[in-house]
């Protein structure tokens, strides 16, 4: 379940009421004596729980459409699901240049997007609060919606982020270092703000509304300007100790290799990053110089499929030293499911077969299949619906801590 967000002293029921709506939230429709066997809470507590939550109206009951003859022992089943229109939530994806934002209803169902342009590339804390406030009012009305209509803004930035405190110790798109930004939202904006590192809100994302779920234990690979990657240990989003989550980029995969953007050397985004396959390119001088990162590495993809042997050796290298990457994430958490997440299509390469079947020989071999390696690409909005879904749980937490406060 997830982590607490307020602060404040867990109420004992309250990890009942969290684990009963998102079991709901993960079946989408579910009936009580279900959701009982399912969360091994007894049936009594589950229906005074229900309750409280439909008298709340965080849910509500749906007739089953009747299959099965189910109809004929009796009266129709009722399931319980999430009311959508409960709480509307903003997922916010900062990124180099622009933001963008997902508007879900409480069911996850989209209400609309919306992109905007930052000011310029790095924002003081006040100014990104600014900015933020002035997207979601942009966002809502753009969608004939009104900033009053949100219950609660998930923000995702690359960098490191202690989610649970809602601290910044540093992100590229801030000019300020260990900011205390969820506050300075919350003051800001006055209304419940979320944030965390954008490879967390992949993982959310995927684990809400991808191809993780229903799956306990999955591990997301996201491939962009360097390599990120999200952790799903049973149903958790598992963030680390310092915030810092997992720094699969830098894990080493050479000892005194090629020197990275962290100062280290070895890194396997040393291996894998635009820059580091720009600079292997640039010593067999392939593409001209005049060219922009972006489209040098287009030039360089397109050599190495039309043949040119040096461009080929580039990518080869990367592919093997990915490969080794994910054998050894397999090895030590062994996922059931990995999923591959970018949206840069320059980098298919990384997802070719024979790179998938490179790692499938470097894991420990065993008479059960190695896990399913899935690939996803998709764009920022995706990654703006994870913040969502990280702002919905936090509001989740909050409207079931209301409940708690009403029966004492
Ligand atoms: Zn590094």
């Amino acid at each position: 379940m997830s982590q607490k967000k307020s602060g404040t002293i867990l109420d004992p029921r309250q990890g009942g009421r969290e684990l009963v709506l998102s079991t709901i939230r993960a079946n989408e429709r579910m009936a009580r004596i279900d959701i009982a066997e399912h969360t091994n809470i007894s049936a009594a507590t589950v229906t005074s729980i229900t309750a409280e939550m439909i008298s709340a109206g965080l849910i509500e009951e749906v007739a089953r459409d009747p299959e099965n003859g189910e109809m004929k022992r009796g009266r129709p089943r009722v399931d319980l699901k999430i009311r959508g229109d409960s709480h509307l939530i903003a997922g916010i994806k900062i990124s180099q240049k622009q933001a963008s934002v997902a508007i879900l209803d409480f069911e996850g169902n989209s209400l609309g997007e919306y992109e905007q342009d930052l000011p310029k590339s790095q924002l003081t804390q006040d100014e990104m609060a600014a900015f933020v406030l002035d997207l979601v009012r942009n966002a809502t009305v753009s969608n004939g919606l009104k900033l009053d209509d949100i219950s609660g803004i998930g923000i995702g930035l690359a960098g490191i982020v202690d989610a649970p405190k809602g601290f910044v110790h540093w992100s590229p798109q801030l000019s300020d270092r260990n900011i205390a930004l969820r506050d300075a939202l919350q003051k800001k904006i006055k209304k419940p703000c979320f944030i965390d590192n954008d490879a967390n809100l992949v993982a959310m994302a995927e684990q809400w509304f991808g191809y993780g779920r229903k799956v306990r234990d999955f591990i997301v690979v996201t491939i962009e300007h360097g390599v990120g990657m999200g952790i799903v240990i049973n149903g958790s989003v598992y963030r680390g100790t310092r915030g810092c989550g997992a720094e699969f980029g830098h894990t080493k995969v050479q000892q005194e290799g090629a020197l990275c953007r962290c100062g280290q050397r070895g890194c396997l985004e040393a291996y894998l990053g635009d820059y580091a396959l720009l600079r292997e390119a640039n010593i067999a001088a392939t593409p001209a110089d005049d060219e922009s990162s972006r489209q040098q590495l287009i030039a360089l993809l397109a050599e190495a499929k039309s043949g040119n042997k040096t461009a080929q050796s580039i990518f080869d290298r990367a592919g093997k030293m990915f490969a080794m990457g994910l054998a050894n994430i397999v090895n030590i958490f062994d996922p059931a499911l990995i999923i591959l997440s970018g949206e840069r299509m320059q980098m298919d390469f990384l997802y070719a077969d024979d790179v998938i079947d490179q790692m499938r020989k470097l894991v420990v071999q065993v008479d059960t299949p190695p896990p399913e390696v899935r690939i996803h690409n998709w764009g920022d909005l995706m990654w703006a619906r994870g913040a969502a879904a990280y702002a919905m749980e936090g509001v989740s937490e909050l409207a079931l801590e209301a409940l708690g406060t009403q029966d004492s």
